[in-house]
């Protein structure tokens, strides 16, 4: 789920996307009426780049003992420049095996 609330009323239960021609997505709130273009294209906070690549990241947390529970699935955005170790470290295999932090 992307969180999106709307910028006039701040709800985000009544909103409405439409995908645009160009790719970015025209939002309608509908509680308060207003409009507004998100576009979905992430760009690097390092380099400014627009080369971002979507990467699934598996969200884990430790349950009871060393068990390990995925909560969920986050998709995160790689840049093809500054993250490119990354991103190719993730083709290699669809699911990190070691997970970081855990070693
Ligand atoms: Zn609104
Ligand atoms: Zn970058």
């Amino acid at each position: 789920m992307v969180e999106i609330e709307c910028t006039t009323c701040g709800t985000d239960e009544y909103l409405r996307g439409e995908r645009q021609p160009d790719d970015t997505i025209e939002l309608t709130c509908e509680q308060c009426g207003a409009t507004w273009i998100r576009d979905p294209r992430p760009s690097c906070a390092r380099c400014g780049g627009t080369e971002m690549e979507a990467a699934p990241r598996v969200i884990v947390e430790k349950s009871r003992g060393s068990q390990m529970s995925i909560q969920g699935i986050q998709r995160e955005f790689l840049c093809r420049v500054c993250d490119a170790d990354q991103i190719s470290a993730r083709r290699d295999g669809h699911l990190p095996q070691r997970l970081p932090g855990s070693e």
